[in-house]
């Protein structure tokens, strides 16, 4: 590992100013079991090989790194690259972490994987992990999100997980997060409470980047690879933030610029986006510190992007600390770009990109004209099977963005 990753966070848990573990008091053992599992199997030989043997044989790892050659061509300026997360088995970055946590959860000898989904992809990539390692699964779906995204609904249930539909306050993702949270509680001597992003209390914000590291790593040799040089730019889009701090976790320390793309949603004005960094300020979500978007009465605002997998009022730590150190930048795209960006990639080069992917698409699409010779990685954390019905549907082929 990297320096700056050995070094941060604190053992407490802190990047910087944000981070840490606010927790109610019968969950704090239960966390305190987690974080000396984790500092156990995290330099276990045996953890490490079955982990890797999973990543090649079952996930379909290394992704591979595709050079964009007519979107370049298309954009003019600078040259545009891929790492290919679409790739993954489940079609998105999120079984890196999901299969880790399945696997953490075995060793501890725990039976069951629990977790709260906003659109679906979390609960399919957990139930995917528990599937694989014979586990019970439970995941908590506000009704709202049941009755929107049935596809997701359908595959957890062939994939073996109990949905427990949420009807309480907005029936969304917050709501879902705080009734698994509960459930957890009376279950947690033999659960493992699963956080989909580097969000939560520690350890999960460090925890799930380092499950997500290997993308950075195999992102950097690759492009070496083929190009002989490190990328000059580096962009990820940013929701909880896993995948821009698995892809950023290998340029940490390299004189390589990070882009982090948050989504602007319709506009810049409180509850039309989900751009926490851009807009956020200092403030306590769901039990650890960090920057959140909040409404007038300071709790946690409501937020709007087309790419559900972004729609969240806070995000993870170490992005909060990462945008005051100044070492990654953070900049947006909004929901029109976005599409673009889908359609874009879609014709020019065979790839359908998840709506959430295609926020960073677009920073490519943008910045490649002002960056003659140079060249962009972005991370194409999904693939958009998911996404194409809507987007179809709501916006055609594209002709009228
Ligand atoms: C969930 C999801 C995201 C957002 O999560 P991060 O933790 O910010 O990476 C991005 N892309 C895809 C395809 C997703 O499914």
């Amino acid at each position: 590992m990297t320096s700056y990753l050995k070094t941060t966070p604190t053992a407490d848990g802190f990047f910087g100013d944000y981070g840490g573990a606010m927790l109610p008091p019968p969950l704090e053992p239960h966390f305190k079991e987690i974080r000396e599992a984790y500092a156990t199997i995290s330099k276990s030989v045996d953890f490490i090989a079955e982990l890797r043997q999973i990543r090649k044989h079952y996930q379909g790892r290394p992704t591979p790194v595709s050079y964009l050659k007519n979107l370049s061509k298309l954009c003019g300026g600078a040259q545009i690259y891929a790492k290919r997360e679409d790739l993954n088995h489940t079609g998105a970055h999120k079984l890196n972490h999901c299969m880790a946590e399945g696997l953490l959860a075995k060793f501890m000898g725990k039976t069951k994987l629990m977790a709260e989904t906003g659109a679906g992809q979390h609960g399919v990539a957990l139930a995917t992990a528990a599937a694989y390692f014979g586990m019970e699964c439970e995941i908590h779906m506000g009704e709202i999100d049941i009755a929107k995204e049935a596809p997701n609904v359908t595959r957890m249930k062939l994939l073996g997980a109990k949905v427990v539909p949420v009807g309480f306050g907005g029936r969304s993702l917050k709501e879902a997060v705080d009734s698994c949270f509960q459930s957890y509680i009376a279950q947690a001597d033999h659960a493992l409470f699963a956080i989909g992003s580097v969000v939560g209390p520690h350890p999960f914000p460090m925890m799930v980047r380092n499950f997500q590291h290997v993308v950075g790593v195999e992102a950097r040799d690759q492009f070496l690879e083929m190009t002989g040089e490190l990328p000059d730019m580096v962009a990820a889009c940013v929701g909880g933030g896993s995948n821009a701090m698995g892809i950023f976790s290998g340029f940490i320390d390299d004189d390589v610029s990070l882009y982090g793309v948050e989504p602007l949603g319709t506009s810049s004005n409180l509850g039309d986006h989900a751009a926490t960094i851009s807009f956020g300020a200092d403030g306590d979500i769901h039990g650890f510190r960090t920057l959140v978007l909040t409404d007038e009465n300071g709790e946690p605002a409501p937020v709007h992007t087309v790419a559900s997998g972004l729609d969240y009022p806070g995000v993870g730590p170490e992005h909060a600390h990462l945008h005051k150190t100044g070492r990654v930048n953070y900049t947006t795209a909004d929901d029109k770009e976005a599409l673009k960006a889908f359609y874009a990639l879609s014709r020019h080069e065979g790839i359908i990109p998840a709506l959430e992917s295609a926020h960073a698409v677009a920073f490519a699409m943008r910045e490649a004209g002002n960056n003659p010779g140079k060249s962009i990685l972005i991370n194409l954390s999904g693939r958009g099977d998911k996404d194409i019905d809507y987007v179809t549907e709501t916006y055609g082929y594209g002709e009228d963005l």
